[in-house]
């Protein structure tokens, strides 16, 4: 009896520690994951700075105008502009032109916008109506505001995005410590095989499991090496998988259940690998076989499409998320769902039945949410299925068929967009 794909998935984790850590220029952290935690190496903004174009002045001076005098003038003196601040501090009675972003002068304590003054010369005149009253530090960044020295500004685990590129680059850091991506050797097996671009003759098929799993492996933010494919003879398979066994990661692609022409199994053994599982109780996939190496894990995964992509979310992808250095469950996250129609089990087996998404919003009748229609081909080597499919529904060992308005849980088919939360 197979085991079950909870016990598979994990087995396969006991064999995923992240990659240790490199140092990527801060421009190419989009994706990565945080091998150490950063700190600001200074305060954020470093100075006060001024959010609006205007004039600096200090709010006492605005303040004594208001209480002795009609017209709130002050006489214009020195600019700051952004990067080039003024030296000279601000007099009494004095204001500075100032732009946004640039630093306040000395003895300056706040902005007024340039809509609410009129210039004669050097004479500022501040329309006091719209002014209100002027508090110290309006329209002032005051310095450390946003980060001051030392604060944390990523931990171990970030998954960084291009927001983060702003934040690390600003506070100090030309390059950040990410986990190394592993790579991922991909390669087809089977006699049957045609490349891409090439008119299959009848009994032969295009090969393009290795491409899908090599869009796979992009998406999960690993680097995926193609070795192409290889036919049904056992010196050559060796050789390829040997090749692929260099790497931190091997996936083929067919070969791997029990017909006379199925020898990835075998050539794996023969290579040293240890075989941690062979068989899982799901459909599709069932003959899906992990093995280890010293440097390597390696993933065969049935030749059907749907079976290899099915295999390749449940077990591959929570691995290389694992090594990516992503803190927390690896595995792709469930969302809850009903189904539209009805859907079978697969007796003892799990079945992960491929679905489309067709509403999110609240239904009819007050009860909300997702609605999943089961595809109606469910056949493992129909690609259809897969490009017309969302999700895959969870259906566990024993299920029976569920009707209509069941709630399944299901496994999202675009595992980079179902982010487990931050940790
Ligand atoms: P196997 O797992 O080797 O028995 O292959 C099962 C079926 O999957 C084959 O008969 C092919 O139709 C299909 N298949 C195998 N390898 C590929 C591939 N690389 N690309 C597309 N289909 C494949
Ligand atoms: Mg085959």
């Amino acid at each position: 009896m197979p085991i079950s794909v909870e016990e598979a998935q994990r087995l396969v984790l006991e064999h995923a520690a992240a990659l240790p850590a490199e140092d990527v220029p801060v421009a190419e952290i989009d994706g990565r994951i945080a091998a150490a935690p950063l700190q600001a190496r200074w305060d954020l903004p470093q100075r006060d700075v001024s959010i609006m174009d205007g004039y600096a002045v200090r709010s006492l001076d605005v303040a004594t105008l208001r209480a002795c005098s009609s017209a709130l003038v002050l006489t214009v003196r020195g600019e700051s502009a952004a990067g080039h601040p003024s030296d000279a501090p601000l007099g009494e009675g004095h204001a500075a032109r100032i732009s946004t972003g640039a630093v306040l002068p000395a003895g300056s304590d706040a902005v007024i916008a340039q809509e609410d003054t009129r210039r004669e010369g050097d004479r500022l005149v501040i329309d006091g109506d719209s002014l209100g009253t002027l508090e110290p530090g309006t329209f002032v960044r005051p310095a450390g505001s946003e980060l001051r020295e030392g604060d944390v500004v990523a931990r171990v685990g970030r998954r960084f995005g291009p927001g983060d590129i702003a934040l690390l680059a600003g506070s100090g850091h030309a390059t950040v410590p990410v986990h190394r991506r592993p790579t991922v050797a991909i390669l087809s097996t089977g006699d049957e095989l045609v490349p891409v671009g090439q008119r299959p003759d009848p009994g032969q098929v295009v090969s393009s499991n290795g491409l899908v799993l090599a869009a796979m492996v992009r998406r999960a933010g690993a680097i995926p090496i193609d070795l192409g494919q290889v036919d049904d003879e056992p010196e050559r398979l060796r050789a390829a998988l040997a090749r692929g066994l260099e790497h931190d990661v091997l996936v083929t692609s067919g070969g791997i259940s029990v017909g006379d022409h199925d020898l990835v199994h075998a050539a794996l053994m023969a290579l040293g690998a240890r075989v941690v599982f062979r068989g899982v109780a799901l459909r599709p996939g069932k003959p899906t076989t992990f093995a280890v190496t010293d440097g390597a894990r390696a993933f065969g995964l049935p030749g059907n499409p749907a079976s290899s992509l099915v295999a390749f979310v449940l077990f591959v992808h929570p691995l290389l998320r694992r090594l990516l250095g992503v803190r927390g469950d690896p595995r792709s996250a469930t969302m809850r769902v009903r189904l539209h129609a009805p859907a079978r089990g697969a007796g003892n087996r799990a079945h992960y039945v491929r679905a489309r998404l067709i509403d999110t919003q609240p239904l009819d009748g007050g009860t909300e949410g997702p609605l999943a229609q089961p595809l109606s081909v469910q056949q493992s080597g129909d690609p259809c299925s897969i490009a017309g499919a969302d999700l895959l529904l969870a259906l566990p060992p024993g299920a029976g068929t569920l009707p209509a308005g069941s709630q399944v849980d299901a496994l999202v088919l675009d595992p980079s967009s179902a982010e487990q939360p931050e940790p």
